[in-house]
């Protein structure tokens, strides 16, 4: 055995008796012991959420009940996973307005881009994240619950909307 290798045999054994790791340890310990707890009691406590935070997806309507969306499909072809699959037609009054609106949750990768092309502001990214399908058919959410999501959180969406104007 070399007398370097013997040295550092030597230097392990001594840090082995002196407990030296044990006490960088709990060096570490003690150091963090006082400090302001990052770790919340998920799900009793919430962390924060920022108004751009993308979670499950709404339809918005206008103040006086009208679809905002205009079928112009820039969401459906803006999607790089093409999860939004819409069918739109004219109706008497010359507009157009969506006949189906499907968005396929499994294959969405909540990117946002949907939102962020969309000229009339209707499809939207809302905070809510806590979800669940318990059937493969539910990943596909139809344009009756994107509208009535939309209803549910009109007020946070239009507050989240406002507060985030500057940076849009
Ligand atoms: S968030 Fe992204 S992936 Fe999901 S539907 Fe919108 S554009 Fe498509
Ligand atoms: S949600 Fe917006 S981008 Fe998509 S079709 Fe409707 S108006 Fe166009």
């Amino acid at each position: 055995m070399s007398t370097r290798a013997s040295h550092s045999r030597i230097g392990d054994l001594a840090r082995t008796f002196l407990l030296v790791e044990l006490l960088r340890g709990l060096r570490l310990t003690g150091r963090n012991l006082f400090r302001r707890k990052v770790t919340i009691q998920y799900p009793e406590e919430k962390g924060p959420q920022s108004p751009r935070f993308r979670g499950l997806h709404a339809l918005r309507r206008y103040p006086n009940g009208e679809e905002r969306c205009i079928a112009c499909k820039l969401c459906e072809a803006v999607c790089p996973a093409l999860a939004i699959t819409i069918d739109s037609e004219q109706r008497e009054d010359g507009t157009r307005r969506t006949t189906r609106y499907d968005i396929d949750l499994f294959k969405c990768i909540y990117c946002g881009f949907c939102e962020e092309s969309c000229p009339v502001d209707s499809i939207v990214e809302t905070r809510i994240f806590e979800y669940h399908m318990e059937d493969r058919s539910e990943r596909i959410i139809s344009k009756d619950r994107l509208l009535a999501i939309g209803e549910q959180y009109e007020a946070q969406l239009a507050r989240d909307r406002q507060q985030d104007a500057p940076y849009r």
